[in-house]
């Protein structure tokens, strides 16, 4: 009798936890509702690219979102990654970030090795009287895509060279459109574009770098002239500038337009501007990468890391600048990234709030990865450094014979310099002991601290060859810690005085880096 009623029990207790299990599984994948699904365009050739759809299985407008039309617009691109995580509430969004993906690699407007008549893909679509149907491969397989998916929409984004309220070209030369929307006055609600064209204006101060309205309609045989003349759909242009603004600056006003246009068209229920990854969960397989892109910052620096996290498909980076430097804003990232130019500038651009922002964010189990400049803002050592692990900086002033004072961090011009990964670093970077040259320009030689509260570090990688400028530094950096790694708080940093991203065959060290810091379980 006994046994049979704690049989009953446990036949109760285990279908509890089967409704348990299956209500858990069910609510996650409602919180989730818009699942991101992908194909690829031009599968299988050199030209192949990403398109993500959302679909929200609510009735409602088909939105397609294109970038890197032109290849030396990255801007467009890259907001046109973080736009398609996007919480729509109906309709479809389809996002094909990377258009032209030979000419984004190669940062240049036209599509490397095509012929002159091809060679802008942004003239190669249909328009009446002139041409019926696209040019070339991508254009070709893209309009036809568009034809299957007949989009209600079509946002096409782009940069331009100089801001179009204030650009005085040369004799003979068009203005350039930088920083304006590109629509057509006869095909879309006037309160959109007005409100879109506002919500870029928010973003800007300067009165010689606003955004303006071109109601004239995009050129003809553009992508956008051809949604408009030929699916009779509407579509626009939004261009950025990027001469005197960096990649945050450009692609928030990117994120500021699409935004207020899929309220408008009822796409979201709220302001998505500042959205630039899907929400935490354990289901996410990428890692989201901030990476701080202002003031102190070096754009060549900026630009390595860039390429070193894009060549790997687990990362999605990110621009912030210091004023993106929010809670908020990178509480949607695995980890945050600082590179090379200067720790002291980089430290005064984000301030003491910003300063606190990060250290909470690896306190509370974020990533920090600090190159160069970087190393010296984790630092424990100086009174604007974040103190994020237990390093001290060699530095101060000494009298060097002939020379008068100098600054004993400074070693001169960029040189190769000899690195070895210890065993916990060859496991880090997934690497043997062999001695290995890689570029070095003045990062930080560091020895602990020992700042009450912080943890000792473990090196990752040792210098086994030193550079010295002044008589003073001999013997100071050889067999000194390059790469170190410590915890802060729930989270970990890892601080790299040389350049290995900016190393031909070692840029791949930074993405090991970034995925040792993630508490990303997958990694
Ligand atoms: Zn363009």
């Amino acid at each position: 009798m006994i046994h049979s009623q704690l049989l009953r029990w446990l036949w109760f207790k285990a279908l509890l936890w089967l409704y348990s299990i299956a209500h858990v599984g069910f609510g996650q994948h409602s919180v989730q509702a818009q699942e991101l699904t992908s194909t690829l365009l031009g599968r299988g050739t050199h030209w192949q690219t990403p398109i993500y759809i959302q679909d929200s299985g609510v009735d409602g407008p088909t939105v397609i979102v294109t970038g890197g039309i032109h290849g030396n617009e990255p801007a467009g691109s890259r907001a046109a990654q973080q736009i398609k995580h996007w919480p729509i509430r109906k309709g479809k969004l389809i996002v094909i970030p990377k258009v032209n993906v030979a000419a984004l690699a190669a940062d240049k407007r036209y599509t490397p090795g095509a012929e002159d008549s091809l060679r802008d893909l942004n003239r190669n679509f249909p328009f009446p009287d002139i041409h019926d149907s696209p040019k070339g491969e991508i254009a070709t397989a893209l309009w036809n895509y568009l034809l299957d998916q007949d989009p209600d929409w079509l946002f096409d984004l782009h940069e331009g060279y100089h801001f179009n309220i204030s650009h005085q070209p040369p004799p003979g030369k068009d203005k350039s459109v930088g920083s304006t929307i590109i629509c057509d006055r006869q095909k879309q609600s006037g309160v959109m574009t007005e409100r879109m064209l506002a919500s870029a204006n928010d973003l800007v101060t300067r009165p010689d770098r606003k955004f303006l309205l071109k109601e004239r309609g995009p050129k003809r045989t553009t992508l956008a002239s051809a949604v408009i003349h030929v699916l009779g759909k509407p579509a626009m242009i939004l261009e950025t500038t990027h001469q005197f603004q960096r990649i945050p600056v450009r692609t928030a006003q990117h994120r500021a337009m699409m935004s207020t246009a899929l309220v408008q068209i009822g796409m979201l229920d709220k302001d998505c501007a500042n959205v630039f990854a899907p929400p935490k969960s354990s289901s996410r397989d990428i890692i989201y990468v901030a990476l701080y892109d202002d003031t102190g910052a070096s754009e060549n620096g900026v630009a390595n890391l860039t390429k070193a996290f894009d060549a790997d498909a687990k990362l999605e980076v990110s621009h912030l600048s210091s004023d993106q430097i929010k809670a908020e804003n990178l509480e949607q990232f695995d980890v945050v990234v600082f590179g090379g130019g200067s720790g002291s500038k980089e430290a005064e651009a984000i301030g003491v709030e910003g300063a606190e922002v990060v250290r909470n964010f690896v306190k509370n189990g974020g990533g920090y990865i600090g190159v160069c400049a970087g190393a010296y803002l984790c630092s424990a050592h100086y009174t604007w450094s974040l103190n994020l692990v237990d390093t001290h900086v060699l530095t101060g002033k000494r009298l060097v014979e002939g020379q008068g004072e100098k600054s004993m961090w400074y070693r001169g011009k960029v040189t190769k310099q000899k690195m070895q990964l210890t065993e916990e670093g060859q496991k880090v970077f997934a690497g043997d002991a062999a001695i290995f040259d890689v570029k070095y320009q003045n990062g930080p030689i560091v020895s602990p601290r020992n700042f009450p509260g912080l943890k000792p570090y473990t090196v990752l990688s040792w210098f086994r060859s030193e550079k010295v400028l002044y008589p003073p530094q001999e013997g100071t950096m050889v067999n000194t810690p390059a790469i170190v790694m410590g915890d802060y708080g729930k989270g970990k940093v890892i601080s790299i005085s040389p350049h290995p991203e900016a190393t031909d065959n070692y840029e791949a060290m930074l993405p090991s880096a970034v995925k040792a810091v993630s508490r990303n379980p997958k990694f």
